[in-house]
This record gives C-alpha cells, structure tokens and sequence, in this order.
C-alpha cells in the first residue's frame, strides 16, 4: 500500500498538542484526517476532546460524535491516530481495544514519554508505527527504508 505521507508543518503541531497534555503528566491522543475519497496525505490534525490520565485516554461518547460530524462535514477520514505514553513506547491491549481507526492499513504511532523530547528531526527516532494488518492485528512496522508506511516531508 501507498504510505502516508505527514507534512512536516502538521507533525510539528501534533507534537505541541501531545506535549500539552504531557505538561498535565497525561496521554494524548491525536488524529491524522485525510479526505475520505483518498489521498495519502495527512493534512490536518485534529484533537478529540478527551478523558485522560497517566496512562490512560478514553474518548466519550459525544466525542465520537463530534468527530463522525467533523469527518461527515469535511469529507474526511481518520487515516491514523497517534498517542503518547508516560515511558516506553509499546501498543498495549487497551490501544488495540479502543482504537478510532479500525480499517485494515490504519496506523497507530506511539511517543514514549509524553512526547516530552520529541521534535520533527527526532520523531522518526523515538516513535513506535503500528499497522492494523488484514488480520487485524496491529504489527509493528520500520519507521525508515522501503517498507515504511510513513513519510515525513517538508
Ligand atoms: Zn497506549
């Protein structure tokens, strides 16, 4: 599959909104919108209003639906969700369980430590890319090379 392809201008404001909810020592979850009829590239981020705490986020319900009238109103779709960890970066159980994006191909990218140390030169060296394989199951994939699923670019 055609990998997504993340401007570096939305990366650098994704790692300011993770980094928010680090400052308040909790996980955030961040989403990467695409339009729905396709394209590979993740223009926009969007941050659904979120329950958190150390090592936990959950999105209620009238979060959902906030988010499917934002996606039903643009034309859009999740085309990968991104979240931080308080240490290592791993996808656990509960991510797998509560996932927002579900289709086969998805990304899940994980930061270790609330994405505290992060910036655009080192993101592609501390976060975790997880695909959601046919199976339905999340695989680790290489963060560089011909297999990546994600490009950083200017
Ligand atoms: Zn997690």
């Amino acid at each position: 599959m055609t990998p997504l392809v993340l401007p570096t201008a939305v990366l650098h404001e994704t790692l300011g909104l993770l980094r928010n909810g680090g400052e308040l020592r909790c996980e955030r979850v961040a989403l990467w919108l695409t339009p729905a009829a396709g394209g590979s590239v993740l223009r926009e981020v969007y941050e659904p209003y979120q329950e958190t705490a150390r090592d936990y986020f959950h999105l209620p319900p009238e979060s959902l639906q906030a988010l499917m009238a934002r996606l039903k109103s643009g034309r859009l779709k999740v085309a990968a969700q991104i979240h931080t960890h308080p240490a290592e970066a791993f996808h656990s159980k509960a991510d797998a369980k509560w996932a927002i994006v579900r289709h086969s191909g998805a990304l899940s990218l994980v930061l270790p430590r609330f994405a505290a140390t992060t910036t655009v030169a080192t993101f592609l060296e501390e976060v975790k890319i997880f695909e959601l394989s046919e199976a339905g199951e999340w695989m680790l994939t290489p963060n560089r090379g011909p297999d990546a699923r994600l490009l950083v670019r200017p």
